[in-house]
């Protein structure tokens, strides 16, 4: 049954990546889609069953393997601006490709299944990020979480710029905004992670994808839950989770719900197996 047990989850989530490869396959007629979402929901469900067998870097071994094919196939090779300002520029140009479609599923429909999985198993960012000193953040939450919501608007009023200008050859501006963009992301990850001693701290305060992310994992079918009867309110979870998150509140009220990348370091270290 345990065997059973460990081998579940991995199951669905490959079904679940090869059905929408499938699907997008051969809606799009194009078997990038087949190879690109297989490979990644092979990595995804590979780390996912790691984890299950208690491999001790399963979740950093998916964040490279997808962060990697990612940023570097795909960004670099293909030139695909997967950046958010590459899915202003596919969404004006009214194209479901490329970024829109690795928002649609990511970012913004599929937090409604999986929270954000994207943010704990694959984001190209945080698979720097998390080989950072501060794993658990030291130090209260800062009230600056206004600066995503600016960085969100710039991405968009700069693609709009692009557009109304009538700039030639927007295309290769994008692959520059991709390169640009991703060097100041880590510049200002790994600088706020040392500043704030807390790697995450760039998810928290400046990322703008949490715009989307945030309130769709709200819904969020997966999420970690408390078993009220197993708790004896030792606040380990909380202490040792990156996000801040109330996780023995079961509400999908809790204090920085949305936050939560579903790493599993709060059901490792409970020490009555409640979570
Ligand atoms: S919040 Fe942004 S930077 Fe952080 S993991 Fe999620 S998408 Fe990546
Ligand atoms: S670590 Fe486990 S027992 Fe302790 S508060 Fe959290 S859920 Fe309860
Ligand atoms: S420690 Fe638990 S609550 Fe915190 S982000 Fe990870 S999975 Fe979510």
């Amino acid at each position: 049954m345990k065997q059973l047990k460990k081998w579940t989850l991995p199951v669905i989530l490959f079904l679940i990546f090869e059905m929408t490869a499938v699907i997008l396959w051969l809606t799009k007629d194009n078997i990038f889609y087949l190879m690109n979402f297989s490979y990644i929901g092979i990595s995804i469900s590979l780390g996912v069953f790691l984890m299950g067998v208690k491999y001790k870097y399963a979740r950093n071994m998916v964040q490279l393997l997808v962060g990697l094919y990612m940023l570097i196939y795909l960004g670099l090779i293909c030139n695909e601006n997967m950046q958010i300002e590459g899915f202003w520029y596919y969404l004006f140009t009214g194209v479901f490709e490329a970024a829109t479609i690795h928002y649609a599923v990511a970012k913004i429909f599929g937090p409604l299944i999986f929270g954000r999985g994207w943010c704990g198993y694959a984001c190209w960012t945080a698979m720097v990020l998390d080989f950072l000193p501060y794993k658990i953040p030291r130090g209260k939450r800062k009230k600056i979480e206004w600066i995503r919501i600016v960085v969100f608007i710039l991405s968009l009023v700069f693609v709009s710029l692009l557009f109304l200008a009538k700039v030639k050859n927007i295309e290769r501006m994008m692959f520059w905004a991709f390169i640009v963009g991703n060097i100041f992301y880590y510049a200002a990850g790994i600088a706020l992670a040392f500043v704030f001693k807390d790697n995450r701290a760039f998810c928290k305060y400046i990322c703008p994808i949490t715009i989307f992310l945030k309130p769709m994992s709200y819904f969020s079918l997966i999420r970690i839950t408390c078993d009220k009867d197993k708790c004896i309110s030792c606040d380990k979870c909380k202490r040792v989770c990156p996000m801040d998150v109330d996780v023995t509140d079961n509400s999908r009220k809790r204090k920085n719900g949305t936050e939560c990348i579903l790493c599993m370091e709060c059901v490792k270290n409970c020490p009555k197996n409640a979570l």
